[in-house]
């Protein structure tokens, strides 16, 4: 029998094992020989220390080539990936080792890969079906419990095989790296990716500028967060030189500002590709490879992918359904049944609409929605007449308790202004109920790994703003 992403992952590797996966800041360059030979030890050592195919395994390290020997190891091994937020604490990390029971927990995986050399390596790895688990993914979770997405082989191989093509991946391409590999980003999306092509990667542990600009030399396709693009916007080195060979920018994870892609369109000359995916779904829509980019869309649902808007409305919930979206949270059929559709379809708490050429627009999460007098706000709406405005970089539009309509709009914009002039021109553009009762003016918004602001963080402190 086989084991799916192993198999894939076997297949992809290019006909010259010598050729680099990693190439390293310092300019050393780790081959895909290296990355299978690292891994088969890792596997090695997992088997003879006894982890049974579904055995947890749980990585929490800052991110590193070995890290990716580690995760290699433990799918050929038949176990289950656990990556771990570098920037999660003791407290938070408890709560993840205790809802997953991993089998070993590595911290520090240039010295696993190491001491692994002392085992045998796997020569054939342990069979895994398409049904059976590759990894648990936890959401980002704002509120409650985080949740622990359950990731099948069949689920990541599909979304990979369905990315590598609709992106066009080749042996030639150079992937620009610098995304952390602790989420589906930067774990999956973007290295699976490069496996199924056999292509090199610049290897970044992590975003700076002059990291960045020196691969852009050699790079064909970056993947990035939006934040990516505006502090390559926001860097007067950056231009259409400093990128001769990209092929392809690629955004996602936080809605990429129209404002970013006009901008990055007029410095450059590019369109920046955006796509839209989740922990639990991977990668759902992307926009054409061949064909427009439009800013503010998120493009079409992935082959193989059927998307709707739940509750009968133009514009409402995402709800999906494919062959990558995960089948459960680890441990709670509750919460897993009450955002399943009884047909099947996963109920993703984005807000959104589908126009008449099958593009999705998507307009916030819902427990963004802002119920002012009555009247559904999305934030969306205001946040793009806001970004518009001179001195304004970027807003965020949140709801706030208010004693007459129960919540209050209010924009947290990065930037500068006159309130009640910007309060004005607001108003003739949007309706009464949409304009913002008040405007704060701040220098960041808070933001988690992936760039996405943080909503519930705002509420919290600008709970009293109409008390
Ligand atoms: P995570 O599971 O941490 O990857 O977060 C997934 C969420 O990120 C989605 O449910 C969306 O709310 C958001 N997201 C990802 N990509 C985009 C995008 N291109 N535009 C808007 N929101 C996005």
């Amino acid at each position: 029998m086989s084991n799916v992403l192993h198999d894939l992952f076997v297949n992809g590797l290019p006909a010259d094992r010598a050729k680099p996966c990693f190439m390293l800041r310092d300019g050393r360059n780790v081959s895909y020989e290296a990355l299978s030979t690292g891994a088969a030890y890792v596997a090695g050592r997992l088997v003879a220390e006894g982890v049974q195919p579904g055995d947890r395994i749980a990585l929490q390290a800052e991110k590193s080539h070995e890290g990716v020997m580690v995760y290699f190891g433990v799918i050929m091994a038949g176990a289950v990936f656990l990556p771990l937020n570098s920037a999660y604490t003791s407290t938070e990390v408890d709560y993840f080792i205790r809802d997953a029971e991993p089998k070993a927990f590595v911290t520090d995986p240039v010295r696993y890969v190491e001491e692994s050399r002392a085992f045998a390596p796997l020569t054939q790895a342990i069979p895994r079906g398409p049904d059976d688990l590759a990894a648990i993914i936890y959401t980002s979770g704002t509120t409650g419990r985080s949740k622990g997405a359950m990731l099948s082989h069949g689920n990541l191989a599909a979304n990979a095989i369905a990315l590598h093509k609709a992106w066009g991946f080749t042996p030639d391409d150079i992937l620009m790296h610098a995304l952390p590999i602790f989420h589906v980003h930067g774990l999956f999306v973007a290295m699976h990716c490069a496996f199924l092509s056999g292509c090199s990667m610049v290897w970044l542990p992590k975003f700076v500028d002059a990291d960045v600009l020196e691969g852009l030399k050699r790079a064909t396709v970056m993947m990035g967060v939006p934040t990516f693009y505006s502090r390559l916007l926001a860097n007067p080195q950056f231009g259409r030189e400093s990128a001769p060979n990209v092929r392809l920018f690629i955004s996602g994870s936080a809605p990429l500002l129209p404002t970013t892609f006009a901008e990055f369109e007029q410095r450059t000359g590019q369109r920046i590709l955006e796509r839209y995916g989740m922990s639990e779904a991977v990668i759902i829509t992307s926009n054409p490879l061949q064909g427009e980019r439009i800013a503010g869309s998120v493009g079409y649902p992935l082959p193989g992918v059927e998307l709707r808007i739940g509750g009968g409305e133009e514009t409402g919930v995402i709800e999906i359904r494919g062959p990558s979206i995960f089948s459960a949270y680890w441990r709670m059929p509750e919460k897993t049944a009450e955002e399943f559709t009884k047909d099947g379809f996963f109920i993703t708490g984005d807000v959104g609409r589908q126009d008449v050429d099958g593009r999705v627009w998507i307009s916030g999460r819902a427990k963004d929605l802002i119920i002012s007098g009555g009247y559904n706000v999305y934030p969306k709406e205001i946040e793009l007449v806001l970004d518009e405005m001179p001195g304004v970089t970027e807003s965020a539009v949140i709801g706030v308790p208010h004693a007459d309509f129960g919540e209050g709009v209010a924009a947290i914009v990065i930037g500068k202004g006159d309130e009640a002039a910007m309060i004005a021109e607001c108003r003739k553009r949007l309706a009464a109920f949409k304009t913002p009762k008040r405007i704060v003016f701040v220098d960041e918004l808070p933001r988690n790994a992936m760039g996405k602001v943080q909503k519930n963080l705002l509420r919290e402190t600008y709970k009293g703003l109409f008390a």
